[in-house]
């Protein structure tokens, strides 16, 4: 399943109030150069009634959960939320390695786990070495 190709321009002011109030807001996190003007949906294609979601920032304790931007539709239309939302409990065995990933996206998401989304700018960047790609996730700490 390919990835989702939206793309929406992140409200920056309400993204950093969201992120400096996630862990509590009992202090003020540093400016994130991760941060990008630009939000692009993570979850594989859906259709237009699914919500795009972005990753906003990873709550300091992987356990808990973190911080999401959603929306649908584009330009003035756009209707988006920002929240916190529980990790999806999916999981991975790797059953040559023995390692364990961690879907990526958020609890009750639509379509395919990250393992089973493919970026196809990553795609494109790893054009020939494909066959040795692991599948995406979290490592479990
Ligand atoms: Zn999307
Ligand atoms: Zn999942």
């Amino acid at each position: 399943m390919l990835q989702c190709t939206a793309v929406t321009p992140a409200p920056l002011d309400e993204v950093l109030v969201a992120i400096a109030t996630l862990d509590g807001g009992l202090h003020d996190p540093p400016p994130d150069p991760a941060l990008d003007h630009y939000l692009l949906c993570e979850l594989g294609e859906h259709d237009s009634r699914t919500e795009h979601a972005a990753l906003l920032r990873s709550s300091e304790t992987p356990s808990r959960p973190a911080l999401w931007f959603f929306w649908t539709g584009a330009g003035p239309d756009r209707v988006h939320r920002i929240g916190p939302v529980p990790w999806c409990p999916a999981v991975l065995r790797l059953l040559d390695t023995g390692s364990v990933l961690q879907c990526s996206f958020f609890d009750r998401h639509t379509a395919s786990h990250t393992w089973d989304v493919t970026d196809p700018l990553g795609d494109l960047l790893a054009y020939g070495s494909v066959s040795d790609e692991e599948p995406k996730g979290r490592t479990q700490p």
